[in-house]
């Protein structure tokens, strides 16, 4: 078997030659939308320097896996993508990369532990990459240093790039100040740093300039956003762009979930309303070991607050089931938060202890920490989809007979069908064709028909 460092090393070429055909980089996303707008930033930096994105592996110069560590299975997904993209590396020289929050995490250790990975690099080391890949073609390293706050440069979107998309993510902020007892975030991210207002604003105009409608506002813990003004004021700014129709925006904290937040969602009818506020187990031991911060009696305050301030708003959020310590009793409390929040929807996994984490340094340190059996970690996790699967389907059939506003985001595999997204983020197949129903659209439907997670309809 050929040395597969060495496979990487292509010959410079020599001057006169004609211009070398762009070389392709593949990016393999994992995780959350911080992941796919740095995916997206990092190829449209790597476009201004030679490249053009691959569609598949296969074509690829360089294959870039855009890497999730916020559970244990997401770094197995990695090792077996790695497994498979090797075979491709053998083959025609490619170049493979490690990014984000495994390579934050894992830094040079991975090169030791897979040693046809090119080399690694952290969520801070972005605007590096043309460097880096230049600096791959003589040798491996691992790039995870942190930048200072005052240096730090958040990626700019490249409008061009977004030209016919209906939609775009456009990143407030990075990292986290809270340490949640489960989360590895704050590890792999570092500490906030919010964006200026001013860039933010600039992008979302450019990119309605280019036909986006909608932006998504994302951070880590975008509403204890500090980029020159508060997150209100900044959604406030941002609908007050002509060609922006709808906002929305991810990940945010219940700490953060000011009455001046609320008051946008009383008063802005650009801002959509979906909120998607983690609330993680209904049990207040259970939220004082994880240091959320608030009790769930806080929680239910502000989530009333919300449905009062805007009737109607869909709140989504996340659980985590099998917490350490995690008693039936503390269980219960997370099913009757569920019954009487009656959420949306929402994301529910087992806990999974991460490296550096409060709760894997304590795990099995004493009764209130001890580990919780996976079967029955298991069954309340089945328990609780069950109900939130119940509670989502009632929500969506509350739609049926109603007319919605729909943004067109484009085809649907269905031949005849559109997809799109009502204001609370349902999915919606619209029976249609492009020309009743262009991508980007905003069409009125009457919802003829509620699933288990989307709605049908036709065009009102
Ligand atoms: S607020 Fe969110 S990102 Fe920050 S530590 Fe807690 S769970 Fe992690």
């Amino acid at each position: 078997m050929p040395d597969l460092v060495s496979l990487s090393r292509k010959a410079p070429s020599a001057p006169g030659d004609r211009p070398a055909a762009p070389r392709k980089v593949y990016v393999h996303t994992f995780g959350c939308q911080m992941n796919a707008s740095d995916s997206d930033r990092m190829v449209e930096l790597l476009g201004r320097h030679a490249f053009a994105r691959a569609e598949t592996a296969e074509d690829a110069d360089l294959i870039l896996l855009n890497t999730c560590a916020v559970r244990e299975k997401a770094e197995q997904k990695l090792l077996s993508a790695l497994g498979r993209y090797r075979e491709v590396k053998a083959r025609r020289g490619a170049l493979i990369a490690v990014s984000g929050c495994v390579a934050q995490q894992e830094k040079d250790r991975l090169l030791a532990r897979v040693p046809y990975v090119d080399f690694v690099f952290g969520p801070d080391n972005i605007g590096k990459l043309p460097e880096m890949v230049a600096r791959a073609e003589r040798e491996r390293f691992a790039e995870t240093g942190w930048m200072d706050s005052h240096d730090y440069v958040f990626p700019q979107a490249d409008p061009e790039a977004a030209r016919g998309r209906p939609t775009a993510f456009v990143t407030a902020m990075k990292g986290c100040d809270n340490v949640c007892a489960f989360c590895i975030v704050p590890h792999t991210r570092g500490r906030e740093v919010s964006r200026a207002f001013p860039e933010i604003v600039a992008e979302c105009a450019a990119l309605a300039e280019v036909g986006v409608r909608e932006v998504t506002l994302i951070g880590q813990n975008v509403n204890s956003y500090a980029g020159g003004c508060t997150f209100a004021e900044l959604l406030r700014r941002v609908a007050a762009l002509p060609g922006i129709a709808r906002i929305r925006f991810t990940t945010s904290h219940p700490h953060d979930l000011s009455d001046a937040l609320v008051e946008v969602f009383r008063d802005e009818p650009k801002v959509m309303p979906h909120f998607h506020l983690p609330v993680q187990s209904g049990s207040d031991p259970v939220l004082a070991r994880m240091r959320r911060d608030y009790t769930v009696a806080e929680y239910l305050d502000r989530f009333d607050r919300l449905r009062a301030a805007r009737p109607g708003i869909a709140v989504t959020t996340d659980f985590i089931v099998g917490f350490p310590g995690e008693s039936d009793a503390d269980f219960e409390g997370s099913l009757a938060l569920l019954e009487r929040a009656r959420f949306e929807q929402s994301f529910s996994f087992l806990f999974s202890p991460r490296p550096k984490t409060v709760a894997n340094l304590r795990l099995g340190s004493g009764p209130e920490w001890q580990e919780v059996p996976r079967a029955v970690a298991v069954e309340r996790l089945e328990r609780l989809q069950a109900a939130q699967r119940r509670i989502a389907g009632e929500a969506l059939a509350a739609a049926l007979g109603k007319v919605v506003e729909v943004l067109v985001e484009g085809a649907s595999d269905e031949p005849g069908e559109r997809l799109g997204r009502t204001p609370e983020n349902s999915v919606v197949h619209l029976a249609a064709d492009e020309a009743a129903a262009p991508t980007g659209a905003l069409v009125r439907a009457r919802i003829t028909r509620a699933g288990g997670s989307s709605l049908s309809g036709t065009l009102a």
